[in-house]
């Protein structure tokens, strides 16, 4: 099964979610809102715990989709320097390979920005001085899609596997790191659709797109096309 992130209202949630700051636990049914108390609303939880939630706030959570592998997103960042961009690719790779999504890192603001799912962003949105970086921003700002920031040092961390994470560190009810793969929210292979552990993805770079794809679906595009070059990194 493959899940994507989505920003919706507390109002939205719907059994099945898993919420992004309890990884690993399903919803399975939410109270109807008590008029009487129209900011709490409970959630009943698959490890038979409770969890109580603000219907008008907006919240993270992983839902199963239909077609997990149309998951593209774009990272932005600053640019200006050759370190910059240098970093914002690897950023990129970061994404692809963290969260199982095709990631272009953008090198302009010459892109539709409504054809990305996500916006991923190096650093934090509000304090990007980077012009192409911020016209990207506020468009998919104004079109209601989700924009990421990147973890700050301290959230970063590697979950129990020995996965680094840095792009969206999920944390178990303990606290501790958990990356997508341990928390249930399987990733796939953005050639044959298969899901599969993180460990059997390599990640292929097509100019400035990285999508995560099988070694061995790799290996069988290198047969049937033996004049392509394929680029992993
Ligand atoms: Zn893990
Ligand atoms: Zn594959």
């Amino acid at each position: 099964m493959a899940y994507t992130f989505v920003t919706i209202p507390g109002s939205g949630i719907v059994p099945g979610d898993v919420l992004k700051r309890l990884p690993g636990v399903r919803v399975v049914s939410a109270d109807p809102v008590d008029p009487a108390f129209p900011h709490s609303q409970t959630l009943h939880m698959a490890d038979g715990s409770l969890y109580f939630i603000d219907p008008a706030q907006e919240y993270v959570v992983a839902r199963e989709m239909e077609d997990p592998f149309h998951t593209n997103v774009l990272v932005v960042g600053p640019t200006r320097t050759a370190d910059d961009r240098a970093f914002l690719e690897g950023y990129a790779v970061d994404v692809a390979e963290q969260t199982g999504t095709v990631a272009t890192y953008a090198l302009h603001n010459d892109y539709s920005v409504t054809d990305f799912d996500a916006v991923y962003v190096v650093g934090t949105a509000t304090k990007l001085r980077d012009a192409n970086g911020l016209v990207l921003i506020a468009e998919a700002l104004v079109a209601g899609m989700p924009v990421y920031d990147s973890a700050n040092p301290q959230e970063a961390g590697h979950c129990v596997c020995g996965l680094g994470q840095n792009v969206q560190p999920l944390r178990d009810e303990r606290g501790d790191i958990q990356c997508f793969e341990c928390a249930g929210l399987t990733l796939g292979c953005a050639h044959c659709g298969e899901y599969s552990d993180v460990e059997e993805l390599e990640i292929v770079k097509r100019g400035n797109t990285f999508s995560p794809v099988h070694s061995t679906c790799i290996a069988e595009a290198r047969k049937a096309h033996p004049r392509v070059k394929i680029v992993t990194v």
